[in-house]
């Protein structure tokens, strides 16, 4: 069976799925989303891409964003980040704030909500004009001119972002952010607005699958660096459901409440799904059981 037929084949069994899980509404802008949308797309390393449904129809990336910001960060500052966040897994949901009372302001890894805001407030002193630089480095990495913010959503989540609000305010208050919170909310929202589909996805995390090397064959990270980020999608990339996707999947990967994932298997490949409804811990329900299903029949997972 080929790939194209895989693909067709999990489509098929989950798009009439009667639990499609909840879509994301505590962003208002993305509430508005059917959660009918179902699309997969694989892309190898030889560059063949294969894909089905919705795989070409652009939404909210969210948290995977702090996946590109990391990379960002690291070719900007290198291991001095790390003196700001630690690399281990929370065990705890994307939003929680009471570790970070405990630990006096070391987000626990850079893949949590306050684990990325301290990485903006890093790009924010490093970039010289920060929403546009970023911007462009996303479109370098995938060599795709038309990715974009999506105001409506960073709006919307300006007005509703109540616990990123106060996160920022507790980091502040442990001397980890250097800029004004405002500045570096307004910024970080933005990242999570970034609009792609699930073709742009692969393109953007070839580079995971490929020792460093993107899709347009730049050098962005060093095989030593790509291993770190893998291992943090690993361990970190699904919150408090990092421990059943490794367990399910087994592919580094790293999830969005837009409902998508993107998971790659270093040398072979990288695959991006998007079915908008979560399950409670706010990650993509059918998403995740597509690429249970995609590791399973290949045989394709990293263990
Ligand atoms: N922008 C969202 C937030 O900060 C991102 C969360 C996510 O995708 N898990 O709450």
């Amino acid at each position: 069976m080929g790939f194209q037929d895989i693909l067709e084949e999990i489509h098929s069994k989950l798009r009439d799925a009667p639990h499609k899980g909840v879509v994301a509404s505590y962003i208002p802008e993305l509430g508005k989303v059917s959660i009918k949308n179902l699309g997969i797309c694989l892309l190898t390393l030889d560059q063949e891409e294969y894909g089905v449904g919705e795989f070409q129809t652009p939404f909210s990336i969210q948290s995977i964003s702090k996946v590109l910001s990391l990379t960002l960060a690291l070719n900007l500052i290198g291991t001095e980040v790390w003196k700001r966040v630690d690399v281990e897994p929370s065990g705890d949901p994307f939003n929680f704030l009471s570790l970070l009372e405990l630990e006096r302001g070391i987000p626990r890894n850079p893949l949590i909500n306050a684990g990325a805001i301290v990485i903006s407030d890093i790009l924010y002193s490093n970039l010289k004009n920060p929403k546009e630089d970023f911007l462009n480095f996303v479109r370098e990495l995938a060599n795709d001119d038309t990715i974009d913010y999506n105001l409506d959503v960073a709006n919307s989540e300006k007005k509703t972002g109540f616990r990123n609000v106060a996160a920022a305010n507790l980091l502040k208050s442990f001397n980890n952010i250097q800029n004004n919170v405002d500045d570096v909310l307004d910024f970080y929202f933005h990242q999570c607005s970034l609009t792609m589909s699930c073709s742009q996805l692969n393109k953007t995390f070839f580079m995971f699958a490929n020792s460093g090397k993107s899709i347009a064959g730049k050098t962005y990270l060093n095989p030593s660096q790509v291993k770190r980020m893998n291992a943090l999608m690993i361990t970190c990339g699904f919150y408090d459901e990092a421990g059943e996707f490794a367990f399910e999947v087994g592919l580094p990967g790293k999830s969005g409440v837009g409902g998508g994932i993107v998971a790659v298997h270093p040398g072979k490949y990288s695959i991006a799904t998007w079915a908008p409804g979560l399950n409670v811990k706010g990650n993509s329900l059918l998403g995740m059981q597509a690429l249970e299903m995609f590791t399973t029949k290949t045989g394709l997972s990293i263990f």
